[in-house]
This record gives structure tokens, sequence and C-alpha cells, in this order.
């Protein structure tokens, strides 16, 4: 229903608050007008807005005056915050229909606010539709104001507002219509930049992801797992310079990350798992992949780390598979070699397309999350690709981002509400918190 929360601003025919009498005069004035403009219209398009305070009964009240009014029904919304009801419905009048008198005579029995609207036509209302997702620490009403302008700006126009959650991010999704995706992104962009935006087109598919694929350092976990492997080496300083190069793109993965092994050569098995010990999940890294496995989706680990590492989080967090590099081990000891398929950029976009293949997921049906220059070829191939606390150089080129240090943001941006997802932990039996 567009223009909703300002439609009685911009309709000439007045809102409807008073007695009965005046109203069924109003209500002959109303079809006149609505008459003389739509002449030759055989049904006649009209906005009806229905408000005031929610209880049980209203919607179908008015359903059953357009049903006996034989009215058809294109479009209805209806949202309730705080006990009040806001309620539209895009009707085409047949002629000689007396809905209006119908409908006003509810209203004041009802003790509700009702508006008529000529709409210039029956649009159909569900084309070509974009979702936009605003997630930010707090979301004040300024922010907000620069992103329902920046859609204004353009062109959009919004149909639909809805808080998706407000811990540990706050994160609304408006539905717009009347502007392409990179259109509305290029308005976003330049007008939030305090804010996480992502314009996802509505369509099947938004509905129905079915594989997700997971960076591994510095995306599910806090680390890059070869620093830990590094401090026990006494090698951190020297690998950790290279490990910023590898990931900001300024040196070759692959190159990089055998320079990095070799200074792990001497070490022991055991200080793998003393590493182990120091892995830290991000933030709402469980909740995610908790309420991503509730809904079915096949979750797969794609690292350029260590299999040491993703072999014990698949086994810790439930996942499908994982896929990362193997450090060769001889007596004991790492030998600074790998063995076997190295994981490197094109590598991890490669993993996706196999997996989606494998699994007969279509790419459209996919997601893949990552932070590094490393993850940016897995993230364009992806359904969705979403760059998470991504270094500039990512977060630069990546349609989707989320820059709080927040994994579980990224169900709000497949439209997922936090209270669905604390209800779900509630009903099952296995969670504790
Ligand atoms: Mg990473």
């Amino acid at each position: 229903m567009s223009g909703g929360l300002h439609r009685a601003t911009k309709t000439n025919i007045p809102s409807r608050q008073l007695g009965i009498d005046s109203q069924v005069a109003d209500d002959a004035a109303t079809l006149a007008h609505i008459d003389a403009t739509h002449a030759t219209a055989d049904v006649r398009p009209m906005l009806v807005e229905v408000s005031g305070r929610d209880r049980p009964g209203i919607t179908t009240g008015v359903l059953a005056i357009l049903h006996r009014g034989a009215a058809t029904v294109e479009d209805i919304e209806q949202v309730v915050i705080r006990g009040r009801l806001t309620l539209g419905f895009l009707v085409g009048v047949p002629p000689g229909a007396n809905l209006l008198s119908d409908l006003l005579v509810f209203g004041w029995e009802h003790d509700l606010n009702i508006e008529f609207e000529p709409a210039p036509s029956l649009p159909s209302p569900h084309r070509d539709a974009q979702v936009v997702t605003v997630l930010g620490p707090e979301l004040s009403p300024g922010q907000l104001e620069r992103i329902t302008g920046a859609i204004a700006d353009a062109g959009g126009n919004i149909q639909r507002i809805e808080r998706l959650s407000r811990y540990p991010v706050w994160s609304y999704e408006f539905r717009v219509t009347g502007v392409d995706g990179p259109e509305l992104r290029k308005y976003l962009v330049s007008s939030a930049s305090d804010v996480d935006v992502a314009v996802q087109a509505e369509g099947l598919y938004r509905r129905v992801n079915r594989l997700i694929v997971f960076d591994v350092d510095s995306t599910l976990i806090r680390n890059e797992v070869i620093d830990l492997l590094a401090a026990e080496a006494g090698t951190l300083e020297e690998v950790s310079a290279i490990t910023d190069d590898a990931m900001a793109g300024r040196i070759d993965f692959e190159k990089s990350l055998r320079a990095r092994v070799a200074l792990l050569e001497g070490l022991d098995e055991a200080a793998i798992e003393r590493a182990w010990q120091n892995v830290e999940l991000t933030p709402g890294a469980r909740t995610v992949i908790r309420t991503l496995r509730r809904l079915g989706m096949t979750i797969v680990l794609v690292s350029g780390g260590f299999t040491a590492f993703t072999d014990r989080l698949v086994e810790e967090l439930g996942v499908d598979a994982a896929h990362a590099n193997k450090l060769e081990v001889r007596d004991g000891k790492l030998t600074g070699a790998l063995t076997g398929r190295i994981i490197d950029r094109a590598a991890k976009a490669q993993l996706l397309r196999e997996i989606a293949e494998h699994r007969e997921v279509p790419l459209d049906q996919t997601i893949a999350v990552g932070d590094g220059a490393n993850d940016l070829d897995m993230l364009d191939a992806a359904g969705l690709g979403v760059a998470f606390c991504a270094r500039p150089l990512v977060a630069d080129v990546a349609d989707t981002t989320l820059s709080l240090p927040y994994l579980d943001a990224l169900l709000f941006l497949l439209g997922i509400r936090r209270e669905h997802i604390e209800e779900a932990d509630e009903l099952d039996p296995s969670f504790e918190s």
C-alpha cells in the first residue's frame, strides 16, 4: 500500500471523525468526487485506511462489508504498534456499490477513524520490491531519517517497516518499491555511512537460502590461527607481519601462507592443542550456527587456516563440513610444509561452487561470509556475499557489509527476528544458554 503513513496529507478528502449524519453526507460527496475522477472506469480503485485502538474483529468486520459490496481486494496491510491499529486496503469498488457509507457506520460504531482516497489505478503491488536492512549499535531518529530520506531521494516508496532486533544490534527492515537495487544502494551508501545498510531484491530465493559458507579466521573466530601457532613457535612477529600483508591483498596469499608455515617448522603437535585452547569464537557465532541449522541450511567452513582447527570447530559447532589447509606432521612435529590442496582466494570461490553443485543448490541460494582479501571471490560468487568486520579493501567492494562484531547480525540480514531466535531457543530442550 503506497505512501502508508503519509496518505492522509496527500488526499483532498478530509478525515472523517464526525457525527454519523454528516459522515453519510460527506460520503455522498466522496462518492461524487470519486465518480468524477474515475467516470470512465467500471471498477473504481480506492484506498481505505482504518485506524484506532486495536481489538479483535476489526479486519473481519471490514472484510465482511467489502464482501457484501462485491468489492475486490487487491492488497491488505495491517500494522499494530502498542495496541494501535493501522489497517489499509486497496480495493476495487464495482459500479453502484454503497460501500463507503457502510464503512463509515462501521467506523462510528467501533470508534475507528476511516479514510478513503481514490487510487490512481490497481497496480500489481508486489513487483520488483527491494528489501533494505539497516543495522547499527543503536538507530537514532536522525539516522533513520537519513535512510528514509535517501530512499525517497532515490524515488523509492516505503511499503513496510519492521523492527527485527534490539540486541545485540538494532535493526530495521524496509520494503521498498519503485526503484531498482543498484540505484537505491547508491543513494543509501552516500547518505548513511555510520550504519550498515544492505539492499537485497525481494524474491523467492531470499527466503530459501540453503548453503552458507563461512570463512574462519577473524570471521567465525576472533583469532588468526597461524598467529596462535606462531606464538607457540616464538615467531609471532614475523608471521603477523606477513599475515597483515596477505589479508590486505599486498602479497599473494599462497606465497605468504607457505612463508608463514615455514616459520612453524619443528613445532610439536601438543602446541596445536595449546593453540586451540586459545581460540575464541566470535560473539554470536553459536547463535547463528544453531539458528541456521534449525532452518535446515548446510553450513560449511572454508578456511585459509588449518584443518587442525577447522576439524575441531566442525565437532564443537556441529557444522556439516570444513575445508582448510593441512599442516604436514612428521614424528609428532610440524615440518613447516603443507600437504594437499592449497585453500587460497581462488580455491575458496571454487569450493563454494563445488559444494553447491555437489549438494544441488543453485548459487543464488548460497551465502558466503568472510573478512579478508582471500574471501573476495567467494563473496562475489555467492548469492549473498557478506563482508564481516572486513578490512577496508574488502568492505569497499562487497555488496553487503556488517561492521559490528556480532556474527548473529547476519540473521537480521536474512529477515529473521530476534524474538523468533529466542523463541526457538526456549523450545529447544537441548539448548543451554
Ligand atoms: Mg578471515
